[in-house]
């Protein structure tokens, strides 16, 4: 008899319940070992050792483990370069097939492709399935077969998607669950083996994450809280839906069900994952390649003061404290630190973006970019360059009472509170001019 076996590689899917590659490789048939591996090259990036994210994903595979050795099987976890160890593995272990779900980001698509080319010269396969995203690249398309650059009408297609693919029972296929737990009889059999300790990769233990449980008078009253960063008016579920502790299908059919701006913003999500794979340059270039040539002014000192939220702007000096604190900002303020970041201190847009990636527990690129280039007004939906977020307006719109200034920004209205580090008036004139400049200069060299 056979002793062959399939693989299945958890990476940002961090969950043992409607999982796609995880359903697939144990209805296949053949004994499942799951595998996960800290992978030394993005890990060595990562200057704070106290990094929540690392243990975020080190919680959640002790909880997979823990249900893995209830079955008598367990989670193998290693530490290293992914393409070597797989190198290995192809070569000294019985592999028959490796599942895994489908990565869209430039590194996750290259070492993919490695793997592959590996497996392959052993006769074992690599099959990867869409799981991190209700619809992906060419799904929802226009009707030439060419992507949506717009949000609306991708969004009305998405609906229509989703409605084109509901069952007899009225529900929409695309957001079905994908069982696994009735096929665990097929997980191989093996010693427990505990996880690999977070101090052996140099990270240390931070925080306890609960498991994420939907509020659902929250959601159901989403559209009208939403916009208020004093409120705990929208759900927190980025950091479980970027490492997969939860399925997109599930917190889809939260919207779906219970309100429809929740679920238009996970079709944002959806349309920034396809607008970077089908447009990858937006990975480290603008959307629209004619804004590459503003001038940045690039102040350090301002930067430094924008990141430590000493601007003199309560709002925005609230949000960078509540980012710096917790890894977390609310929307709003994100979009109000970010505009003010580009247009009043005229930094390079990636250099806010890089910021947020080191700091938030959400981070995900494709939303990250996407929503530096939209406030930088050179993405997809951008909004027009001449429209520059007010700062002290949006505070008095979204924060009127102060609570969230007061709540993050201790000496607010005291003496040690900066004056502002920029005017605003005078910063939109300094920016409109900025982004004229670049634009007619681009008209000029397009002419010749
Ligand atoms: C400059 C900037 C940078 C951003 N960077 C990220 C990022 O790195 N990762 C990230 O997940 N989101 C990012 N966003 C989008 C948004 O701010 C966060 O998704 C949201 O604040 C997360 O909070 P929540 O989980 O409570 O969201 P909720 O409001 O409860 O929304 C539920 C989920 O929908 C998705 N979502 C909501 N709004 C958006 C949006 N505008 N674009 C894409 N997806 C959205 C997220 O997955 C979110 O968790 C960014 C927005 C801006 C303006």
């Amino acid at each position: 008899m056979s002793n062959k076996i399939n693989i299945f590689w958890f990476r940002r899917d961090l969950r043992l319940h409607d999982n796609v590659g995880l359903s697939a490789a144990l209805q296949a048939g053949l004994p499942v070992q799951a595998v996960f591996i800290f992978d030394k090259n993005i890990l060595d990036k990562l200057t704070n050792k106290a990094d929540k994210r690392v243990d975020f994903i080190h919680q959640q595979l002790e909880k997979i483990n823990q249900e893995l050795q209830q079955q008598g099987a367990t989670l193998i976890v290693k530490y290293g370069n992914p393409v070597e160890i797989w190198r290995d593995w192809a070569e000294n272990l019985p592999i028959n097939a490796v599942y895994t779900n489908r990565d869209y980001e430039s590194y996750g698509i290259n070492r993919d492709a490695q793997v592959a080319q590996i497996l392959a010269a052993k006769g074992q396969h690599f099959y990867h399935y869409k799981d991190q995203v209700v619809f992906e690249k060419r799904e929802v398309c226009k009707a030439d077969g060419s992507p949506y650059v717009v949000f609306t009408p991708y969004s009305k297609m998405w609906l229509n998607k989703l409605a084109a693919s509901k069952n007899e029972n009225g529900e929409p296929a695309a957001l079905k669950n994908h069982e696994t737990r009735a096929y665990f009889h097929n997980l191989r059999r093996a010693t427990p083996r505990p996880v690999l300790g977070l101090e052996e990769m140099g990270f240390e233990k931070c925080a306890n994450f609960p498991d994420f449980i939907p509020n659902i008078n929250q959601i159901q009253e989403y559209e009208e809280q939403r916009n208020f960063p004093a409120v705990e008016g929208t759900t927190r579920a980025g950091m479980y839906l970027r490492f997969g502790a939860v399925s997109v299908r599930e917190i889809a059919k939260l919207g779906l069900f219970h309100n429809e701006t929740f679920l238009n913003e996970i079709i944002w999500r959806d349309f920034y994952a396809q607008i970077l794979a089908n447009f990858p340059h937006v990975e480290t270039q603008p959307f629209r390649l004619e804004y590459e040539k503003i001038a940045w002014l690039n102040n350090t000192n301002d930067f430094e003061a924008w990141k430590a939220g000493k601007t003199g702007y309560p709002l925005v000096d609230a949000g960078m404290r509540q980012l710096n604190q917790t890894g977390f900002m609310h929307n709003r303020v994100r979009m109000v630190v970010a505009s003010f970041l580009v247009k009043h201190l005229l930094i390079d847009w990636r250099w806010g973006e890089a910021y947020f990636a080191e700091k938030l527990l959400d981070f995900e690129l494709a939303s990250n970019s996407g929503g530096w280039q939209w406030a930088a007004g050179c993405g997809t939906d951008a909004a027009p360059y001449f429209r520059v977020f007010n700062p002290t307006a949006q505070q008095e719109k979204f924060d009127p009472k102060l609570k969230y200034v007061r709540q993050w920004l201790p000496e607010y209205g005291k003496a040690n509170y900066p004056k502002p580090i920029v005017v605003h008036e005078v910063a939109r004139v300094r920016c409109l001019a900025a982004y004229k400049l670049a634009l007619d200069k681009d008209k000029a060299d397009v002419a010749g």
